[in-house]
């Protein structure tokens, strides 16, 4: 969907609320898809900042078809974020401040489903976890350690140990 911001630009004070659902049913998300379970309309707010310039505000929700980081089961990710960014015409003569971050508008289009893709993808979260303290899956024999208590011998030296243990060895030796 877009919404067009035309009348933005001709008058000097404006604001508007457009109600717009995202279209896509899933994601692509580093080359896997992530199907969208749940999607809440996103009502954006426009409000026009001068000549050439305005601002969209709103809030989205989006719930997501997902596998915990650590033991691989299904789990359902919540994505929900506030949003607030500027927006400006390519043909405006619009003056641009680093810290403001706008978004260009192509023939004065906001484009929905390109936003808030964008949107969902700043806010995803750095790791999915089933629980706090996800337990994961073994590295020896596979098994859901939070399901089962396998008993297999997980210890892997640390090679940056061992190398200390030499250098602390052969000092011995030397003495
Ligand atoms: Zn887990
Ligand atoms: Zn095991």
């Amino acid at each position: 969907m877009q919404i067009d911001l035309s009348s933005f630009f001709e008058a000097e004070k404006l604001d508007k609320e457009v109600s717009a659902k995202l279209e896509a049913q899933e994601i692509r998300f580093f080359g896997e898809k992530v199907s969208i379970l749940k999607k809440e309309p996103v009502v954006f707010h426009f409000s026009s900042l001068g000549k050439g310039k305005l601002s969209v505000t709103g809030s989205f929700k989006f719930t997501f078809d997902t596998r915990c980081d650590g033991c691989l089961e299904p789990v359902e990710t919540v994505v929900e974020a506030d949003f607030d960014r500027v927006c400006f015409a390519k043909q405006e003569d619009y003056e641009l401040h680093e810290e403001e971050d706008p978004l260009e508008l192509s023939g004065y289009l906001f484009d929905v489903e390109a936003f808030l893709l964008n949107e969902i993808l700043i806010n995803w979260p750095m790791k999915i976890l089933c629980k706090k303290d996800c337990k994961g899956i073994c590295p020896v024999c596979g098994a859901n350690n939070n399901l089962v208590e396998c008993g297999c011998d997980t210890f892997v030296p640390d090679p940056r140990m061992a190398v200390i243990q030499d250098i602390f060895n052969a000092a011995n030796k030397e003495v």
